[in-house]
């Protein structure tokens, strides 16, 4: 079976739910990063690129004082946070930048809550000539003002949007808002694998090359796959994209890890697939956190990336299907998980991953020292020094 299938469904999750308006800019879309995706030249590009300017192949890494302090099966860490910009999201933004090019495209239109993604973004338009309007909820822009003059330090033009709660959701929002009036020469570069058809699956086909990576890393460093892939959950395209080129290893168990802030009952987390209910949210069918009449909740986590009311479809249904677990750990325990690693390994995680590494931990403690547990350690903690430091005033 061929997922997603020409609606964009994979099961019953996915799909197009857009105005009309903006059907043909997403078939145009479709169309333009099919041909890409066999276009010799596309695809020598984008690979240079993830080579000479963001630093792939990020190595696969034995955490051993790590493991040896767990006592259990051996933990190793994807360093994705070894690239450039310091995260996963460049995979991304360098695929779509390179494909809004091909399509003629001169402009770029992203939305970011935290702001990681607006960099990333502002960053590949830098390089690739091409101007760069970043939409950010009002409340964002003051909580992440580093990212904001990174942003523009970099030529993007940074607007706030006053709407709503002020925040990620509705930067979306507005991004789409740009993207119709604008199409004929917009790209919206939309940053996790969420959202209407085909940003799922291009979203997560520009992030396979961390689980392409992976498998031959595993296959060359220790001759066999792993037991466990454990990644942090927002969107989900860092998750998805170490899982999807290990879909069909059914030995290999995988395992998604949200947030779930202040405790999955206290109503402050943003555990959409744990705790969340079927609907539509930007574009596509999937879990989503809703209250009774259907309006989106509003969620917190620690980790900034991890704040966000959705996610990607395909996560729905490995859900369903039971390819794929999820769970969720709190802030807090992310945290501990974030200042084992930096003791144990001198690596500064970022804190999305840290929820990931803490699950990890968990699992190892229980398994033999001869099972092999991989992390997808999707950015690095230099941006949330902030958030590290007032929790442990809090603490104190
Ligand atoms: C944005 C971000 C995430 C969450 O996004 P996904 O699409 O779920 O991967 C995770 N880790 C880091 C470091 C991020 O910046």
């Amino acid at each position: 079976m061929k997922l997603p299938n020409e609606q964009g469904y994979f099961g019953d999750f996915g799909g197009k739910f857009v105005p009309e308006t903006l059907m043909t800019a997403l078939k145009e879309l479709e169309q333009a990063y099919i041909e890409a995706s066999s276009d010799p030249g596309f695809v020598a590009r984008l690979e240079e690129l993830r080579h000479t300017y963001a630093g792939r192949p990020t190595p696969l890494y034995e955490a051993q004082r790590l493991s040896e302090k767990i006592c259990g099966a051996t933990i190793l860490l994807k360093r994705e946070d070894l690239l450039h910009t310091g995260a996963h999201k460049i995979n991304n933004a360098l695929g779509q930048g390179l494909l809004a090019s091909r399509m003629g495209k001169q402009r770029i239109v992203a939305e970011t809550g935290a702001g990681q993604h607006g960099v990333a973004a502002a960053t590949v338009c830098a390089l690739l000539g091409l101007e760069c309007v970043v939409y950010m909820g009002e409340e964002d822009l003051v909580r992440q003002a580093s990212n904001v003059s990174r942003m523009k330090l970099l030529g993007a033009e940074v607007r706030g949007v006053a709407s709503g709660s002020r925040t990620l959701e509705d930067a979306i929002n507005e991004a789409v808002r740009d993207w119709v009036t604008n199409v004929q020469n917009t790209h919206y570069l939309l940053g996790s694998a969420v959202g209407p058809h085909p940003y799922p699956i291009m979203v997560r086909t520009f992030q396979s090359v961390i689980g392409i990576e992976t498998r031959e890393q595993m296959l060359s460093q220790y001759h066999r796959l792993p037991d466990y892939i454990i990644a942090c959950v927002g969107g989900g395209s860092n998750a998805i994209g170490i899982f999807h080129p290990f879909r069909d290893d059914s030995d290999v168990k995988l395992v998604g890890v949200e947030a779930a802030g202040r405790g999955l009952n206290s109503g402050l987390h943003s555990a959409s697939l744990n705790r969340g209910r079927v609907g539509v949210l930007h574009g596509a069918k999937s879990y989503l956190l809703q209250n009774e009449h259907g309006q989106i909740r509003p969620t917190h986590s620690i980790a900034p990336g991890l704040d966000y009311p959705g996610v990607g479809p395909e996560h729905s249904y490995y859900k369903e299907s039971g390819r794929a677990t999820y769970t969720a750990v709190n802030d807090e325990q992310a945290l501990e998980g974030f200042h084992l690693l930096c003791e144990t390994e001198g690596i500064i995680p970022a804190l999305e991953p840290a929820h990931a590494l803490y699950y990890a931990c968990q699992i190892a403690r229980e398994l033999p020292q001869e099972n092999l547990v991989v992390v997808n350690l999707s950015g690095r903690g230099d941006k949330d020094l902030d958030i590290v430091l007032q929790a442990q005033e809090a603490g104190e």
